[in-house]
Order: C-alpha cells, then sequence, then structure tokens
C-alpha cells in the first residue's frame, strides 16, 4: 500500500488531482501506514499553502432552540440537551469577545448564530453593526454562520467587510438525509454557492464519526472541492447527551488523521480546519493531525464544549513547525483561557451552524 500513498502524493505535488478510486484505495491503508500517509500529505500543505496557520475563535452569539433536527446538534430544539438556550447578545458583548479573541492569538472571528436562519431584522442588523465593528476595531478577519440567508443579507455582509461565511454540508449527500430531515443537502450546497456569488469567501466543511461509510467521507471532500470551499472545517462527532447520535462510538485518532491526510490530498489548495471534537477524540495526537495536512485550527472554546488554553494550542503549532502569525498588537501568552470568547454553546461537534 505504500506505493498507493507515494503515487497519490506525486500525483497531487505535480499538480494532479487524484481519483475518488485513488482516495477510496487510501481509506483501506492499515494503520502502520498512516504516518506515511500524513507526511504526505505534510508535504502538500507545505507545498500548496505553506506553513502559516489560520487560528479562529468561534463567538457563539446566539444559542439554541434551533427549528432544525440535525441529529449531532445539542443546540436542536428537538432534543433534550445542556446546551444553553439563550437570545442573541449585543454588539457590545460580540466587540469585547472578539477583542479577547485577538489577544489570545486569533486571526480570523467567526460569529456562529443558532437557527434556520437570519429571519429576524432586528438580529441581523446587529450581525452587521458587529462584523462593522470587528473589522474596523481588530486586525482579525471576521467571519459569520447564521444559517440561511438570502442574496440580499450577503450583499450586506459583504458591504460591512464579512470575509467569510460559513455553512457547513455536514455530510456527503448519500448520508445527509440520516442526519438531517428538515433541510436538504441541496439547500445547503445552493446556499454555498450563493456565497460565491456574492463575492464572500465560501467555508463549508463537515463533521466526521456520524456513522458516514468511508465512500460517504470521499464523496463529501469531493463535494467540498466542486463547490470550491476555501476553508474546510473538519469536525469529528462529540457525542452530546440527549442528541441521537449521544452514544455513537468515538473514531479513533489515527483514523482521524488518516481523513485528514486524504481531505488535503483532495483539497491540496483549501485551508483544512480541525474543528470541533479536536481534543476529545485526537487527545495527544493533536499535533500529529496537525502534521497530517491541515493548516488551520480553531482556538480556544467551541460552541458546546471547552476548548483547551490557547497559549497551549498556539505552542503546540510552533512545536509542529507552523508559523503562527497573530494579529499584530496581540499578547497570546499572556492570556487566560478563561478570556476566550465566551462560544459556550452549539452543535454537538462544538463546530457548526448553518
Ligand atoms: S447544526 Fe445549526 S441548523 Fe442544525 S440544529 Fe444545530 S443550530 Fe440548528
Amino acid at each position: 500500500m505504500l506505493d498507493r500513498i507515494l503515487a497519490a502524493r506525486e500525483a497531487v505535488l505535480s499538480g494532479s488531482d487524484i481519483t475518488r478510486e485513488q482516495a477510496l484505495e487510501l481509506t483501506r491503508i492499515p494503520e502502520i501506514l498512516i504516518p506515511y500517509l500524513a507526511a504526505a500529505a505534510n508535504e502538500v500543505r507545505e507545498k500548496f499553502v505553506g506553513n502559516e496557520v489560520e487560528s479562529c475563535a468561534l463567538s457563539n452569539i446566539k444559542s439554541g432552540a434551533c427549528s432544525e433536527d440535525c441529529k449531532f446538534c445539542a443546540q436542536s430544539g428537538h432534543y433534550k440537551t445542556d446546551a444553553p438556550v439563550y437570545p442573541q447578545v449585543s454588539v457590545e458583548e460580540i466587540v469585547s469577545q472578539a477583542k479577547a479573541a485577538e489577544a489570545m492569538g486569533a486571526t480570523e472571528f467567526c460569529m456562529v448564530s443558532s437557527g434556520w436562519g437570519a429571519t429576524n431584522e432586528r438580529e441581523f442588523a446587529t450581525v452587521l453593526e458587529a462584523v462593522r465593528r470587528v473589522k474596523t476595531e481588530t486586525k482579525m478577519f471576521v467571519d459569520a454562520s447564521l444559517g440561511f440567508l438570502t442574496g440580499e443579507q450577503m450583499a450586506q455582509l459583504k458591504e460591512a467587510g464579512l470575509f467569510r461565511n460559513n455553512h457547513n454540508l455536514e455530510a456527503a449527500k448519500g448520508y445527509f438525509d440520516k442526519i438531517c430531515t428538515t433541510h436538504t443537502h441541496e439547500q445547503r450546497t445552493t446556499h454555498v454557492e450563493m456565497v460565491r456569488h456574492y463575492g464572500i469567501h465560501p467555508c463549508s466543511g463537515g463533521i466526521l464519526g456520524m456513522g458516514e461509510t468511508p465512500e460517504n467521507r470521499i464523496d463529501l471532500a469531493y463535494e467540498l472541492k466542486a463547490l470550491g470551499s476555501d476553508c474546510v472545517p473538519i469536525n469529528i462527532l462529540n457525542p452530546r447527551r440527549g442528541t441521537p447520535l449521544g452514544d455513537v462510538e468515538p473514531l479513533k485518532p489515527l483514523e482521524i488523521m488518516k481523513y485528514i491526510a486524504i481531505f488535503r490530498l483532495i483539497l491540496p489548495k483549501s485551508t483544512i480546519k480541525i474543528a470541533g471534537g479536536r481534543e476529545v477524540n485526537l487527545r495527544d495526537l493533536q499535533a500529529n493531525a496537525m502534521m497530517a495536512g491541515a493548516n488551520g485550527l480553531i482556538l480556544g472554546n467551541y460552541l458546546t464544549t471547552m476548548g483547551r488554553s490557547p497559549a497551549r494550542d498556539i505552542q503546540m503549532l510552533e512545536d509542529a513547525g507552523f508559523r503562527v502569525v497573530p494579529a499584530p498588537g496581540s499578547v497570546p501568552t499572556a492570556v487566560s483561557a478563561s478570556a476566550a470568547p465566551a462560544a459556550s454553546a452549539a452543535c454537538g461537534t462544538g463546530g457548526c451552524c448553518g
């Protein structure tokens, strides 16, 4: 199987795509060869996106009581979970969280709101104001994950200075109806296409470990490639009590590393960001996973779960050979985890609304 890894590496480094069949072969490599696959993906990452890492802080600006039934999500109003439920926070609160995120070393700040979409005019006006202020008052890129948006809303967000809009596919088309019945995979892909149309960078990824097959995972990577997803967050299910996926067996760290590496080989030029479920699922292999082709991570707390100290994450990235580029004026090691944005509650993965 080593020859398959080397063939895939050679193809991608020389500018070709690997085929779906090649990718599927890589899903079947024995565990002992996963470090070789990771090394190949790391080389591809270095060649196509360099060694600067994107570190993103999430702010959960509105939590819980969602009308949708995503089966991994602790914020769905369909399930009884311990995720906090609160209405949208104020502009001042968002700006204050953004400044704390910048101080802890984040290069990007993403406002995440539970719910189907931005259907409340007053709330949307708050988001627009927050985007303008965070863009003006910090050096970070400003992103948002607000569910389904209209074209007019996207144009307004673009004008306000939004960099990326996050709207994860969550799962491949062939598995999506097993994890959500209140909206469709097609609605999600159409939304991501619209994001691109309005000149906003699309951030779209998915969740591993929801019971999907290797084929589903590979299909998801190719769907994201076809959509031109600029940034691909890879969440790993952190099963939350009360959700239908609350008892799912977690993925093993080596298995996660394998898929991060395969996603990099399929998507050589995208930002691949390790998102929700990182600490709990990867444990001591977090640095190894970063060295399997990723070039981004969520710093600090996730939407429903607490992350470890940002200073430890930044040290890990530097130890793994990445160049961490904090926004000018930030003091990452001097800020405690408790000052991190209060991204306190959302999806079971900690990573995905929208
Ligand atoms: S993932 Fe987003 S849309 Fe789905 S239930 Fe959770 S908050 Fe609602």
